[in-house]
């Protein structure tokens, strides 16, 4: 009874039974907002700029009416050879092999063949790929034009475009390669522009490339998101790495995806929590695909507890219902944070979203609140306190106060002993991008006992502490 109340919500909306069936295995109940939007203008062949963020159900909105539009056209009998006819262009590796997979589930009972092409692969088969024929070519664009130039990929036929978080494809520079692919394409098709924030340049390229297009815009996935409950824990960026331990074991969290800004620290952060006997890895730009791959796997199949991500890395990935994503550190762009926490409460499930938010972080932590024009609760876990100098420092304000007092009876500056505890004793703090021991060795502290201990400790903190501002990929 109920399968056939699933499929028929679709079928409202225009959709074929090949595919209103596999929409009723995957146990989708209705469309979402944007399917709904979606799904009727492009089987009715127009243009769409649509603003949706990943976790609306995008994907499926655009894939689901381009599978019938393809199949429709092409006649039964006789089939031709099998030609590109639509081209689906994502920025990153992991959202392309995510839409691919979408496009088989989806298109599992009708006719289609698809295919994938990113870089960081072996060239040799995709190039097989190709050559045995495909109707839908999933793409990242730097490895599209490796194949255009080589010829070993043809756009000659494409009857419809998507630009999949196109966004993200200019924050990543990828401006130039849309419009050399672009410009290979047919004049004639159907173009479907999918972006996360409207910005100018997205008006710019939406301009020169869509004709009269259906404007779909959803909902953002931000702070009124009912289904993500979001919590700040303020403390010491030094004791983020324990906090987060603590957090996972003593919740019994069994995925969680952690978000750094550099890849140095999502590199560093796993392994030191593999050490602490919890499953993580890590997943960015510098690891080879094969090695991504298997992170995202294990993720997934719960062999991995903890993944560890760059905001580049972790943009797009469909990972169902995620109960857990930490922010360990801030992103330096509020709207990053979005797309963070859309890696919770996805499509009906409820998930959490912690930030781990040091003192330092907070002129981005004002930026974030001020765009969700709210205030994000503060909860301070007992025996996380902020406000502890780390220990290296105690020691090291300790050793000078010794070394100041040495100095003093000796009518010198700085004692030996003190200098060389200063580096030994320092247990480097997880700060990704600095090198604290160092720091901690050059920096001014006080050499004489002029103020109470606590007083000196606290004066060199700001210029210890002081966070990179570089952005990470
Ligand atoms: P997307 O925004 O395309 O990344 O989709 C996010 C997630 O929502 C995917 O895991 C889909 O399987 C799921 N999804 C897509 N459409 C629906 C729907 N109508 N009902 C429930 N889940 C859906």
């Amino acid at each position: 009874m109920q399968e056939i109340s699933l499929s028929q919500s679709f079928a409202l909306l225009g959709l074929a039974a090949e595919l209103t069936r596999v929409v009723a295995e995957q146990g989708y109940t209705e469309p979402t907002p944007v399917q709904a939007q979606a799904i009727p203008v492009i089987l009715a062949g127009r243009d769409v700029l649509a603003c949706a963020q990943t976790g609306t159900g995008k994907t499926a909105g655009f894939t689901l009416p381009l599978l019938q539009r393809l199949s429709a056209a092409s006649p039964t009998a006789a089939p031709p050879p099998r030609r590109v006819r639509a081209l689906i262009l994502t920025p990153t590796r992991e959202l392309a092999a995510q839409i691919e997979e979408s496009v088989r589930t989806y298109g599992q009972y009708l006719p289609l063949q698809s295919t994938l092409v990113y870089g960081g692969v072996n060239i040799n088969p995709q190039i097989e790929a190709l050559r045995r024929g495909v109707d839908i070519l999933v793409a990242t664009p730097g490895r599209l034009l490796d194949h255009l130039q080589q010829k070993t990929a043809n756009l000659a036929h494409v009857e419809i475009l998507v630009l999949d978080e196109a966004d993200r494809m200019l924050d990543m520079g990828f401006i130039r390669d849309i419009r050399r692919i672009i410009a290979l394409l047919p004049a004639r098709r159907q173009n479907l522009l999918f972006s996360a924030t409207f910005s100018n340049e997205i008006r710019q390229l939406a301009d020169g490339l869509l004709h009269v297009p259906a404007m779909i815009e959803v909902a953002r996935r931000n702070a009124e998101s009912e289904l993500v409950a979001q919590r700040i824990h303020p403390v010491d960026a030094w004791r983020k790495r324990e906090l987060l331990t603590h957090l996972v074991s003593s919740g019994d969290w069994r995925q969680v995806l952690v978000f750094t800004r550099m890849k140095s620290g999502a590199n560093r952060l796993a392994e030191q929590l593999c050490k602490e006997g919890i499953e993580a890895t890590a997943i960015h730009g510098n690891k080879s695909q094969p090695a991504r791959t298997r992170a995202l796997a294990g993720f997934k199949a719960g062999t991995v507890r903890v993944l560890v991500a760059t905001d580049i890395a972790a943009r797009g990935l469909d990972i169902e219902e995620l109960p857990h994503v930490v922010n360990f550190e801030l992103p330096n762009v509020p709207e990053d944070y979005v797309h963070r926490i859309g890696r919770t409460g996805r499509a009906g499930s409820t998930g959490e979203a912690i930030s781990l938010v040091s003192i330092e972080e907070n002129p981005l932590l004002a930026d974030i609140e001020k765009l969700l024009t709210r205030r994000i609760d503060r909860q301070i876990v007992p025996g996380f306190e902020p406000g502890r100098p780390p220990p290296h420092l105690l020691a090291a304000a300790q050793a000078v106060e010794r070394g100041g007092r040495d100095g003093q009876r000796r009518g010198s500056g700085q004692g030996k002993a003190g200098a060389q505890r200063t580096q030994t004793s320092a247990t480097p703090p997880v700060r990704p991008g600095a090198s604290m021991p160092a720091r901690a060795s050059q920096a001014p502290l006080p050499t004489a006992p002029r103020a109470p201990q606590s007083a000196r400790v606290g004066a060199a903190l700001p210029v210890l502490f002081r966070s990179p501002t570089r952005r990470g990929s």
